[in-house]
Protein backbone atom coordinates (compact mmCIF):
# COMPACT_ATOMS: atom_id res chain seq x y z
CA UNK A 1 0.00 0.00 0.00
CA UNK A 2 3.29 2.54 0.88
CA UNK A 3 4.42 1.89 -2.56
CA UNK A 4 1.20 3.17 -4.19
CA UNK A 5 -0.24 5.74 -1.67
CA UNK A 6 -3.49 4.10 0.45
CA UNK A 7 -6.02 5.70 -1.95
CA UNK A 8 -4.80 3.86 -4.58
CA UNK A 9 -5.30 0.32 -3.29
CA UNK A 10 -8.89 -0.28 -3.45
CA UNK A 11 -9.81 -3.04 -1.16
CA UNK A 12 -13.73 -2.86 -0.54
CA UNK A 13 -16.39 -4.10 -2.85
CA UNK A 14 -17.88 -0.80 -3.59
CA UNK A 15 -14.70 0.66 -4.14
CA UNK A 16 -14.09 -2.21 -6.51
CA UNK A 17 -17.31 -3.01 -8.07
CA UNK A 18 -16.94 -0.95 -11.47
CA UNK A 19 -13.55 -2.91 -11.84
CA UNK A 20 -14.95 -6.51 -11.59
CA UNK A 21 -17.16 -6.23 -14.74
CA UNK A 22 -16.74 -6.43 -18.03
CA UNK A 23 -18.71 -3.82 -20.43
CA UNK A 24 -20.98 -6.43 -21.24
CA UNK A 25 -22.06 -7.85 -17.97
CA UNK A 26 -21.02 -11.28 -19.41
CA UNK A 27 -18.31 -11.86 -16.63
CA UNK A 28 -18.50 -10.62 -13.11
CA UNK A 29 -15.04 -11.26 -11.02
CA UNK A 30 -13.93 -11.03 -7.66
CA UNK A 31 -10.02 -9.37 -7.04
CA UNK A 32 -7.77 -9.11 -3.96
CA UNK A 33 -7.04 -5.32 -4.49
CA UNK A 34 -7.28 -2.74 -7.15
CA UNK A 35 -4.32 -1.22 -7.78
CA UNK A 36 -4.19 2.61 -9.30
CA UNK A 37 -0.50 3.21 -10.02
CA UNK A 38 0.65 6.58 -11.24
CA UNK A 39 3.29 6.17 -13.12
CA UNK A 40 5.75 2.95 -14.94
CA UNK A 41 8.02 2.84 -11.84
CA UNK A 42 4.70 2.82 -9.43
CA UNK A 43 3.36 -0.01 -11.97
CA UNK A 44 7.08 -2.12 -11.78
CA UNK A 45 6.84 -1.57 -7.62
CA UNK A 46 3.44 -3.20 -8.09
CA UNK A 47 4.43 -5.93 -10.40
CA UNK A 48 7.58 -6.74 -8.25
CA UNK A 49 5.56 -7.06 -4.87
CA UNK A 50 2.32 -8.87 -6.60
CA UNK A 51 5.36 -11.48 -7.54
CA UNK A 52 6.43 -11.81 -4.31
CA UNK A 53 2.84 -12.58 -3.00
CA UNK A 54 2.78 -14.98 -6.09
CA UNK A 55 -0.72 -12.51 -6.76
CA UNK A 56 -2.09 -12.81 -10.82
CA UNK A 57 -2.60 -9.48 -12.34
CA UNK A 58 -5.16 -8.65 -14.47
CA UNK A 59 -4.30 -5.15 -16.43
CA UNK A 60 -7.47 -2.85 -16.81
CA UNK A 61 -7.44 0.42 -19.14
CA UNK A 62 -10.89 1.71 -19.76
CA UNK A 63 -12.90 -1.57 -19.27
CA UNK A 64 -14.85 -1.56 -22.67
CA UNK A 65 -13.36 -4.87 -24.54
CA UNK A 66 -16.07 -7.12 -25.42
CA UNK A 67 -14.38 -10.00 -24.57
CA UNK A 68 -14.09 -10.68 -20.82
CA UNK A 69 -9.98 -10.15 -21.01
CA UNK A 70 -10.16 -7.34 -18.36
CA UNK A 71 -12.26 -8.85 -15.31
CA UNK A 72 -10.70 -10.71 -13.33
CA UNK A 73 -11.85 -14.87 -12.40
CA UNK A 74 -14.02 -15.20 -9.37
CA UNK A 75 -11.43 -17.13 -7.53
CA UNK A 76 -10.63 -13.68 -5.32
CA UNK A 77 -6.68 -14.32 -5.55
CA UNK A 78 -5.84 -12.29 -8.39
CA UNK A 79 -5.70 -8.26 -8.84
CA UNK A 80 -6.68 -5.69 -11.37
CA UNK A 81 -3.82 -3.20 -12.19
CA UNK A 82 -5.69 -0.20 -13.49
CA UNK A 83 -3.97 1.76 -15.71
CA UNK A 84 -6.39 4.80 -15.51
CA UNK A 85 -3.92 6.87 -13.97
CA UNK A 86 -0.99 7.33 -16.51
CA UNK A 87 -2.99 9.69 -18.62
CA UNK A 88 0.30 12.23 -19.79
CA UNK A 89 1.03 12.82 -23.13
CA UNK A 90 4.39 13.26 -22.90
CA UNK A 91 5.73 14.55 -26.31
CA UNK A 92 4.49 15.53 -29.69
CA UNK A 93 6.93 15.61 -32.89
CA UNK A 94 5.20 16.99 -35.89
CA UNK A 95 7.95 16.72 -37.94
CA UNK A 96 8.34 12.98 -37.39
CA UNK A 97 4.32 12.35 -37.58
CA UNK A 98 4.88 11.26 -33.65
CA UNK A 99 2.73 11.25 -30.11
CA UNK A 100 4.41 9.70 -27.57
CA UNK A 101 1.51 8.71 -24.82
CA UNK A 102 0.91 6.63 -21.71
CA UNK A 103 -1.70 3.60 -22.09
CA UNK A 104 -3.61 5.07 -19.66
CA UNK A 105 -4.75 7.93 -21.94
CA UNK A 106 -8.17 7.87 -23.61
CA UNK A 107 -8.23 7.28 -27.24
CA UNK A 108 -10.61 10.90 -28.06
CA UNK A 109 -7.67 12.36 -25.72
CA UNK A 110 -5.07 11.38 -28.19
CA UNK A 111 -7.29 12.21 -31.07
CA UNK A 112 -7.74 15.78 -29.53
CA UNK A 113 -3.71 15.85 -28.75
CA UNK A 114 -2.75 15.45 -32.11
CA UNK A 115 -5.73 17.47 -33.71
CA UNK A 116 -4.23 20.20 -31.58
CA UNK A 117 -0.58 19.84 -32.96
CA UNK A 118 -2.60 19.94 -36.81
CA UNK A 119 -2.35 16.26 -36.81
CA UNK A 120 -4.88 13.17 -37.31
CA UNK A 121 -4.33 10.51 -34.82
CA UNK A 122 -6.97 8.34 -37.21
CA UNK A 123 -8.04 5.23 -34.78
CA UNK A 124 -11.55 5.42 -33.97
CA UNK A 125 -13.92 3.75 -32.45
CA UNK A 126 -17.42 4.03 -30.99
CA UNK A 127 -15.53 3.64 -27.63
CA UNK A 128 -13.09 5.93 -27.60
CA UNK A 129 -14.18 7.97 -25.16
CA UNK A 130 -13.88 5.70 -22.36
CA UNK A 131 -11.42 2.94 -24.17
CA UNK A 132 -7.78 3.70 -23.56
CA UNK A 133 -4.35 3.59 -26.10
CA UNK A 134 -3.20 0.87 -23.48
CA UNK A 135 -6.26 -1.13 -24.48
CA UNK A 136 -6.20 -0.42 -27.79
CA UNK A 137 -2.90 -1.87 -28.33
CA UNK A 138 -3.46 -4.81 -25.91
CA UNK A 139 -6.36 -6.14 -27.98
CA UNK A 140 -4.97 -4.43 -31.24
CA UNK A 141 -8.53 -2.94 -32.14
CA UNK A 142 -9.91 -1.71 -35.21
CA UNK A 143 -12.22 0.55 -35.59
CA UNK A 144 -13.63 2.88 -38.56
CA UNK A 145 -10.39 3.86 -41.05
CA UNK A 146 -8.36 0.63 -40.69
CA UNK A 147 -9.31 0.28 -44.37
CA UNK A 148 -6.85 3.16 -44.77
CA UNK A 149 -4.50 3.51 -42.08
CA UNK A 150 -4.16 0.10 -40.79
CA UNK A 151 -5.33 -1.48 -37.22
CA UNK A 152 -3.87 0.14 -33.80
CA UNK A 153 -0.51 -2.80 -34.58
CA UNK A 154 -0.07 -0.60 -37.82
CA UNK A 155 -0.15 2.53 -36.32
CA UNK A 156 2.75 1.36 -33.58
CA UNK A 157 6.37 2.37 -33.80
CA UNK A 158 7.42 2.12 -30.05
CA UNK A 159 6.30 0.54 -26.61
CA UNK A 160 7.39 1.07 -23.60
CA UNK A 161 6.65 -1.96 -20.98
CA UNK A 162 7.05 -3.28 -17.62
CA UNK A 163 7.94 -7.03 -18.30
CA UNK A 164 6.35 -10.25 -15.73
CA UNK A 165 9.23 -9.62 -13.61
CA UNK A 166 8.72 -6.29 -13.21
CA UNK A 167 11.61 -4.92 -15.39
CA UNK A 168 11.20 -1.54 -17.18
CA UNK A 169 11.64 -2.24 -21.36
CA UNK A 170 11.69 0.98 -22.97
CA UNK A 171 11.29 0.56 -26.56
CA UNK A 172 9.73 3.97 -27.21
CA UNK A 173 11.74 4.48 -30.35
CA UNK A 174 10.14 6.83 -32.81
CA UNK A 175 11.20 4.74 -36.15
CA UNK A 176 9.76 3.57 -39.46
CA UNK A 177 13.00 1.69 -39.94
CA UNK A 178 14.50 -0.38 -37.55
CA UNK A 179 15.36 -4.01 -37.89
CA UNK A 180 17.66 -5.24 -35.00
CA UNK A 181 16.42 -8.18 -34.33
CA UNK A 182 12.96 -9.86 -33.09
CA UNK A 183 10.32 -7.34 -32.94
CA UNK A 184 9.32 -7.51 -29.21
CA UNK A 185 6.83 -4.27 -29.78
CA UNK A 186 4.70 -6.86 -31.79
CA UNK A 187 4.44 -9.53 -29.35
CA UNK A 188 2.91 -7.23 -26.60
CA UNK A 189 0.54 -5.65 -29.26
CA UNK A 190 -2.94 -7.99 -29.44
CA UNK A 191 -1.34 -10.01 -26.42
CA UNK A 192 -4.68 -8.49 -24.20
CA UNK A 193 -1.99 -8.70 -21.15
CA UNK A 194 -1.11 -11.80 -20.82
CA UNK A 195 2.85 -10.97 -21.83
CA UNK A 196 3.10 -7.93 -19.66
CA UNK A 197 1.89 -4.16 -18.95
CA UNK A 198 1.89 -1.68 -21.83
CA UNK A 199 2.66 1.51 -20.12
CA UNK A 200 2.98 4.07 -23.42
CA UNK A 201 3.74 4.27 -26.49
CA UNK A 202 4.84 6.27 -29.24
CA UNK A 203 1.65 6.47 -32.28
CA UNK A 204 2.03 7.57 -35.93
CA UNK A 205 0.96 10.40 -37.10
CA UNK A 206 -0.84 11.75 -40.26
CA UNK A 207 -1.52 15.14 -41.88
CA UNK A 208 -5.10 16.34 -41.32
CA UNK A 209 -7.65 15.90 -44.49
CA UNK A 210 -8.62 19.58 -45.87
CA UNK A 211 -12.15 17.93 -46.45
CA UNK A 212 -14.15 14.45 -45.91
CA UNK A 213 -17.17 13.49 -47.86
CA UNK A 214 -19.43 11.10 -46.17
CA UNK A 215 -22.06 9.57 -47.64
CA UNK A 216 -25.01 6.36 -47.70
CA UNK A 217 -24.98 3.96 -50.76
CA UNK A 218 -28.13 1.83 -51.08
CA UNK A 219 -26.96 -1.51 -52.41
CA UNK A 220 -29.36 -4.70 -52.86
CA UNK A 221 -27.05 -7.43 -51.45
CA UNK A 222 -23.19 -7.50 -49.63
CA UNK A 223 -22.43 -9.08 -53.55
CA UNK A 224 -23.42 -5.67 -55.08
CA UNK A 225 -21.71 -4.11 -51.96
CA UNK A 226 -18.40 -5.82 -52.72
CA UNK A 227 -18.62 -4.53 -56.45
CA UNK A 228 -19.03 -0.63 -54.88
CA UNK A 229 -15.74 -1.30 -52.94
CA UNK A 230 -13.96 -2.12 -55.63
CA UNK A 231 -15.18 0.29 -57.58
CA UNK A 232 -14.57 2.97 -54.68
CA UNK A 233 -10.97 1.33 -54.13
CA UNK A 234 -10.22 2.39 -58.21
CA UNK A 235 -11.61 5.41 -58.28
CA UNK A 236 -10.00 7.26 -55.05
CA UNK A 237 -7.48 5.01 -53.60
CA UNK A 238 -5.88 5.39 -50.33
CA UNK A 239 -8.76 8.65 -50.02
CA UNK A 240 -11.04 5.90 -49.17
CA UNK A 241 -11.46 5.79 -46.08
CA UNK A 242 -14.27 4.34 -44.45
CA UNK A 243 -16.32 1.66 -45.57
CA UNK A 244 -19.29 -0.11 -43.43
CA UNK A 245 -21.98 -2.31 -44.44
CA UNK A 246 -25.41 -2.19 -42.38
CA UNK A 247 -28.20 -4.53 -43.67
CA UNK A 248 -31.83 -3.67 -43.81
CA UNK A 249 -32.70 -5.16 -40.35
CA UNK A 250 -29.55 -2.90 -38.19
CA UNK A 251 -31.32 -0.34 -40.05
CA UNK A 252 -34.59 -1.19 -38.39
CA UNK A 253 -33.38 -2.32 -35.01
CA UNK A 254 -31.96 1.85 -34.95
CA UNK A 255 -35.65 3.12 -36.36
CA UNK A 256 -37.27 1.01 -33.96
CA UNK A 257 -35.40 1.27 -30.66
CA UNK A 258 -33.73 4.94 -31.66
CA UNK A 259 -36.59 6.40 -33.33
CA UNK A 260 -35.23 9.77 -32.80
CA UNK A 261 -32.63 9.12 -35.34
CA UNK A 262 -33.16 10.29 -39.57
CA UNK A 263 -33.02 7.67 -41.88
CA UNK A 264 -32.18 9.37 -44.58
CA UNK A 265 -33.90 7.32 -47.55
CA UNK A 266 -37.43 7.53 -48.72
CA UNK A 267 -37.49 3.81 -48.64
CA UNK A 268 -36.18 0.79 -47.07
CA UNK A 269 -33.28 -0.93 -49.29
CA UNK A 270 -31.76 -4.41 -48.85
CA UNK A 271 -28.32 -3.35 -47.74
CA UNK A 272 -26.82 0.51 -46.94
CA UNK A 273 -22.79 1.18 -47.34
CA UNK A 274 -21.70 4.17 -45.17
CA UNK A 275 -18.71 5.60 -47.54
CA UNK A 276 -15.93 7.86 -46.70
CA UNK A 277 -13.83 9.96 -48.55
CA UNK A 278 -10.79 11.95 -46.91
CA UNK A 279 -9.20 14.38 -49.63
CA UNK A 280 -6.18 16.32 -48.57
CA UNK A 281 -6.56 18.92 -51.28
CA UNK A 282 -10.20 20.54 -51.20
CA UNK A 283 -13.93 19.56 -50.39
CA UNK A 284 -14.51 20.55 -54.13
CA UNK A 285 -12.07 18.07 -55.37
CA UNK A 286 -13.46 15.42 -52.70
CA UNK A 287 -16.84 16.03 -54.39
CA UNK A 288 -15.88 15.65 -57.61
CA UNK A 289 -14.44 12.87 -56.79
CA UNK A 290 -17.33 10.95 -55.42
CA UNK A 291 -19.99 11.91 -57.71
CA UNK A 292 -17.82 10.88 -60.65
CA UNK A 293 -17.45 7.67 -58.38
CA UNK A 294 -21.33 7.22 -57.95
CA UNK A 295 -22.36 8.55 -61.80
CA UNK A 296 -20.30 4.94 -62.71
CA UNK A 297 -22.01 2.90 -60.00
CA UNK A 298 -25.78 4.25 -60.74
CA UNK A 299 -24.57 3.51 -64.35
CA UNK A 300 -23.22 -0.09 -63.91
CA UNK A 301 -26.48 -0.32 -61.76
CA UNK A 302 -24.65 -1.37 -58.29
CA UNK A 303 -26.22 2.04 -56.57
CA UNK A 304 -29.90 2.39 -56.09
CA UNK A 305 -29.98 5.25 -53.95
CA UNK A 306 -27.35 7.36 -52.72
CA UNK A 307 -27.44 10.49 -50.54
CA UNK A 308 -24.65 12.66 -49.95
CA UNK A 309 -23.72 14.07 -46.12
CA UNK A 310 -23.97 17.88 -46.61
CA UNK A 311 -22.83 19.40 -43.47
CA UNK A 312 -20.76 17.92 -40.32
CA UNK A 313 -23.65 17.60 -38.55
CA UNK A 314 -24.74 14.95 -41.27
CA UNK A 315 -21.99 12.97 -41.83
CA UNK A 316 -21.93 12.79 -38.05
CA UNK A 317 -25.67 11.65 -38.05
CA UNK A 318 -24.96 9.00 -40.49
CA UNK A 319 -22.26 8.04 -38.66
CA UNK A 320 -24.49 7.51 -35.87
CA UNK A 321 -26.77 5.30 -37.34
CA UNK A 322 -24.11 2.82 -38.06
CA UNK A 323 -22.90 3.38 -34.34
CA UNK A 324 -26.27 2.59 -33.04
CA UNK A 325 -26.80 -0.87 -34.56
CA UNK A 326 -25.26 -2.66 -31.05
CA UNK A 327 -27.29 -0.66 -29.19
CA UNK A 328 -30.55 -0.81 -30.65
CA UNK A 329 -29.42 -4.79 -30.60
CA UNK A 330 -28.98 -4.77 -26.96
CA UNK A 331 -32.32 -3.02 -26.68
CA UNK A 332 -33.93 -5.48 -28.64
CA UNK A 333 -32.77 -8.40 -26.35
CA UNK A 334 -30.23 -11.05 -25.65
CA UNK A 335 -28.21 -11.73 -28.45
CA UNK A 336 -25.33 -14.03 -30.14
CA UNK A 337 -21.89 -12.04 -31.42
CA UNK A 338 -19.42 -12.93 -33.22
CA UNK A 339 -16.51 -10.57 -34.77
CA UNK A 340 -14.99 -12.52 -37.56
CA UNK A 341 -12.63 -11.68 -40.54
CA UNK A 342 -12.66 -13.47 -44.28
CA UNK A 343 -10.78 -12.79 -47.10
CA UNK A 344 -12.71 -9.67 -49.06
CA UNK A 345 -13.16 -11.68 -52.00
CA UNK A 346 -15.20 -14.55 -50.00
CA UNK A 347 -17.94 -12.24 -47.62
CA UNK A 348 -20.13 -12.43 -50.05
CA UNK A 349 -20.38 -16.47 -50.67
CA UNK A 350 -19.58 -16.75 -46.58
CA UNK A 351 -23.02 -14.84 -45.93
CA UNK A 352 -25.21 -16.55 -48.03
CA UNK A 353 -23.28 -19.70 -47.03
CA UNK A 354 -23.77 -19.20 -42.91
CA UNK A 355 -26.98 -17.65 -43.48
CA UNK A 356 -28.73 -20.38 -44.68
CA UNK A 357 -26.89 -22.94 -42.39
CA UNK A 358 -28.30 -20.64 -39.39
CA UNK A 359 -31.91 -20.59 -40.68
CA UNK A 360 -32.26 -24.55 -41.07
CA UNK A 361 -30.65 -24.86 -37.77
CA UNK A 362 -32.40 -21.93 -35.98
CA UNK A 363 -35.77 -21.35 -38.04
CA UNK A 364 -36.85 -17.91 -37.56
CA UNK A 365 -33.45 -16.48 -36.20
CA UNK A 366 -32.96 -12.50 -37.29
CA UNK A 367 -29.29 -11.95 -38.24
CA UNK A 368 -27.83 -8.55 -37.80
CA UNK A 369 -25.00 -8.36 -39.88
CA UNK A 370 -23.22 -4.96 -40.01
CA UNK A 371 -19.34 -4.08 -40.04
CA UNK A 372 -16.23 -3.41 -41.53
CA UNK A 373 -16.61 -4.63 -44.95
CA UNK A 374 -13.59 -2.94 -46.26
CA UNK A 375 -11.32 -4.99 -43.94
CA UNK A 376 -13.20 -7.78 -44.32
CA UNK A 377 -14.68 -7.74 -41.24
CA UNK A 378 -18.50 -8.38 -39.89
CA UNK A 379 -20.20 -8.40 -37.09
CA UNK A 380 -22.47 -11.30 -37.73
CA UNK A 381 -24.70 -11.25 -34.86
CA UNK A 382 -27.92 -13.34 -34.17
CA UNK A 383 -31.05 -12.22 -32.96
CA UNK A 384 -33.90 -14.40 -31.65
CA UNK A 385 -37.21 -14.68 -33.44
CA UNK A 386 -39.41 -11.83 -33.37
CA UNK A 387 -41.27 -12.32 -29.80
CA UNK A 388 -39.25 -15.17 -28.42
CA UNK A 389 -37.76 -15.99 -25.31
CA UNK A 390 -34.10 -14.65 -25.47
CA UNK A 391 -32.65 -16.67 -23.13
CA UNK A 392 -34.40 -19.54 -24.04
CA UNK A 393 -33.31 -19.28 -27.47
CA UNK A 394 -29.39 -18.89 -26.15
CA UNK A 395 -29.59 -21.73 -23.78
CA UNK A 396 -30.48 -24.06 -26.39
CA UNK A 397 -28.79 -22.73 -29.35
CA UNK A 398 -25.81 -20.38 -28.73
CA UNK A 399 -22.99 -23.28 -28.64
CA UNK A 400 -24.43 -24.84 -31.89
CA UNK A 401 -24.90 -21.37 -33.77
CA UNK A 402 -21.27 -20.48 -32.35
CA UNK A 403 -19.61 -23.62 -33.96
CA UNK A 404 -21.20 -23.63 -36.98
CA UNK A 405 -20.07 -19.66 -37.34
CA UNK A 406 -16.59 -20.36 -36.51
CA UNK A 407 -16.63 -23.14 -38.90
CA UNK A 408 -17.84 -21.25 -41.29
CA UNK A 409 -15.19 -18.93 -40.70
CA UNK A 410 -12.64 -21.21 -40.85
CA UNK A 411 -13.59 -22.92 -44.32
CA UNK A 412 -13.37 -19.75 -45.90
CA UNK A 413 -10.07 -19.09 -44.23
CA UNK A 414 -10.88 -16.26 -41.92
CA UNK A 415 -10.48 -14.93 -38.53
CA UNK A 416 -12.86 -16.31 -35.06
CA UNK A 417 -11.93 -12.69 -33.97
CA UNK A 418 -11.33 -9.66 -36.37
CA UNK A 419 -10.47 -7.28 -33.61
CA UNK A 420 -12.07 -7.56 -30.42
CA UNK A 421 -9.34 -10.74 -29.40
CA UNK A 422 -10.24 -13.94 -27.38
CA UNK A 423 -9.85 -12.94 -23.65
CA UNK A 424 -12.03 -15.40 -21.92
CA UNK A 425 -14.75 -15.76 -24.05
CA UNK A 426 -12.96 -17.54 -27.19
CA UNK A 427 -10.27 -19.67 -25.62
CA UNK A 428 -12.02 -22.61 -26.40
CA UNK A 429 -13.15 -21.45 -30.19
CA UNK A 430 -9.59 -20.76 -30.74
CA UNK A 431 -7.89 -23.57 -29.32
CA UNK A 432 -10.40 -25.82 -31.70
CA UNK A 433 -9.84 -23.91 -34.49
CA UNK A 434 -5.97 -23.20 -34.79
CA UNK A 435 -3.54 -25.93 -35.42
CA UNK A 436 -1.42 -27.45 -32.59
CA UNK A 437 1.81 -26.00 -34.01
CA UNK A 438 0.40 -22.26 -33.93
CA UNK A 439 -1.42 -23.60 -30.39
CA UNK A 440 2.10 -24.68 -29.23
CA UNK A 441 4.39 -21.65 -30.27
CA UNK A 442 1.69 -19.33 -28.51
CA UNK A 443 2.46 -21.72 -25.37
CA UNK A 444 6.08 -21.28 -25.68
CA UNK A 445 5.92 -17.47 -25.92
CA UNK A 446 3.80 -17.32 -22.55
CA UNK A 447 6.21 -19.47 -21.11
CA UNK A 448 9.20 -18.17 -22.17
CA UNK A 449 8.04 -14.38 -20.87
CA UNK A 450 5.54 -15.34 -17.87
CA UNK A 451 6.91 -18.11 -16.69
CA UNK A 452 5.14 -18.28 -13.34
CA UNK A 453 1.93 -17.22 -15.45
CA UNK A 454 1.50 -14.18 -13.21
CA UNK A 455 0.14 -12.23 -16.52
CA UNK A 456 -3.83 -12.35 -16.90
CA UNK A 457 -3.79 -15.90 -16.39
CA UNK A 458 -6.67 -17.75 -18.12
CA UNK A 459 -6.89 -15.49 -21.14
CA UNK A 460 -5.95 -15.97 -24.82
CA UNK A 461 -4.55 -19.03 -24.03
CA UNK A 462 -6.41 -20.33 -21.18
CA UNK A 463 -4.94 -22.28 -18.57
CA UNK A 464 -5.30 -21.67 -14.73
CA UNK A 465 -2.36 -21.21 -12.12
C1 LIG B 1 -19.55 0.61 -27.89
C2 LIG B 1 -18.27 -0.11 -28.19
C3 LIG B 1 -17.77 -0.09 -29.49
C4 LIG B 1 -16.59 -0.76 -29.79
N1 LIG B 1 -16.11 -0.70 -31.07
C5 LIG B 1 -14.96 -1.31 -31.36
C6 LIG B 1 -14.43 -1.26 -32.69
O1 LIG B 1 -15.02 -0.68 -33.60
N2 LIG B 1 -13.25 -1.86 -32.91
C7 LIG B 1 -12.57 -2.52 -31.92
O2 LIG B 1 -11.49 -3.04 -32.20
N3 LIG B 1 -13.04 -2.59 -30.67
C8 LIG B 1 -14.22 -2.02 -30.37
N4 LIG B 1 -14.70 -2.10 -29.09
C9 LIG B 1 -13.99 -2.89 -28.07
C10 LIG B 1 -13.06 -2.07 -27.14
O3 LIG B 1 -13.40 -0.73 -27.10
C11 LIG B 1 -11.62 -2.23 -27.59
O4 LIG B 1 -11.24 -3.58 -27.44
C12 LIG B 1 -10.61 -1.35 -26.83
O5 LIG B 1 -9.38 -1.44 -27.50
C13 LIG B 1 -10.41 -1.75 -25.37
O6 LIG B 1 -9.70 -0.73 -24.70
P1 LIG B 1 -9.82 -0.57 -23.11
O7 LIG B 1 -8.89 0.49 -22.67
O8 LIG B 1 -11.23 -0.39 -22.72
O9 LIG B 1 -9.27 -1.99 -22.64
P2 LIG B 1 -9.82 -2.95 -21.49
O10 LIG B 1 -11.20 -3.38 -21.79
O11 LIG B 1 -9.58 -2.35 -20.16
O12 LIG B 1 -8.84 -4.19 -21.68
C14 LIG B 1 -8.88 -4.98 -22.84
C15 LIG B 1 -7.74 -6.02 -22.78
O13 LIG B 1 -6.48 -5.36 -22.84
C16 LIG B 1 -5.72 -5.62 -21.64
N5 LIG B 1 -5.07 -4.33 -21.30
C17 LIG B 1 -5.67 -3.14 -21.10
N6 LIG B 1 -4.75 -2.19 -20.88
C18 LIG B 1 -3.54 -2.81 -20.93
C19 LIG B 1 -2.21 -2.37 -20.79
N7 LIG B 1 -1.91 -1.09 -20.55
N8 LIG B 1 -1.21 -3.29 -20.90
C20 LIG B 1 -1.48 -4.59 -21.14
N9 LIG B 1 -2.73 -5.05 -21.29
C21 LIG B 1 -3.75 -4.17 -21.20
C22 LIG B 1 -6.71 -6.12 -20.61
O14 LIG B 1 -6.09 -6.99 -19.69
C23 LIG B 1 -7.71 -6.84 -21.51
O15 LIG B 1 -7.24 -8.12 -21.82
C24 LIG B 1 -15.90 -1.45 -28.77
C25 LIG B 1 -16.40 -1.47 -27.46
C26 LIG B 1 -17.58 -0.82 -27.17
C27 LIG B 1 -18.07 -0.84 -25.76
Amino acid sequence: MAALGASNVLITATDMASYLTDWRKRYIGQARAVLRPGSTEEVAEAVRIAARHDVALVPQGGNTGLSGGATPDESGTQAVLSLGRLRAVRSIDPANNTITVEAGCILAEVQDAARAAGRLFPLSLAAEGSCTIGGNLATNAGGTAVLCYGTTRELCLGLEVVTPAGEIWNGLRGLRKDNTGYDLRDLFIGAEGTLGVITAAVMKLYPQPAAQVTALAAVSSPHAALKLLELAQGAAGPLLTGFELMSDFCLELVRRHFPQMRYPFAQRYPQVVLLELSDNESEAHARGLFEGMMETAFDDGLVLDAVVAESLTASRAFWDLREHIPLAQAEEGLNIKHDIAVPISRIGHFIDYTDALIAAAAPGARMVVFGHLGDGNLHYNVQTPEGGDARAFLNRYQEQLNRLVYDSVVAHHGSISAEHGLGRLKIEDNARTKSAVELGLMRTLKQALDPHGRMNPGKVIGGVR
